[in-house]
């Protein structure tokens, strides 16, 4: 699946939320309720983000379906379908 710049940010985003997870995780809060209140919200926040990153890579997928049956023509060079099926005329 080839990368775009929105796959690298929300690959990155999605990085930083999991560390963000880590972080509450090590943390010592004054009450379990407090860590359980930070951790499910860091939860939420990575599952946002992995929700985008999902979205945004089944688009690509998409893309990609719908451009697998053509081949793009070069400007000056001879379509590739007559390279392909030379037989034909
Ligand atoms: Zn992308």
């Amino acid at each position: 699946m080839p990368k775009c710049s929105e796959c690298i940010r929300l690959g990155q985003e999605y990085e930083a939320s999991v560390e963000e997870i880590r972080k509450v995780v090590s943390l010592t809060f004054p009450d379990s309720y407090q860590k359980i209140h930070h951790l499910h919200g860091a939860q939420d926040a990575r599952d946002e983000i992995l929700r985008k990153l999902y979205a945004h890579a089944e688009r690509h997928q998409f893309r990609e379906k719908q451009q697998a049956p053509v081949q793009r023509a070069k400007p000056g060079r001879a379509p590739k379908r007559m390279a392909v099926e030379p037989a034909k005329a």
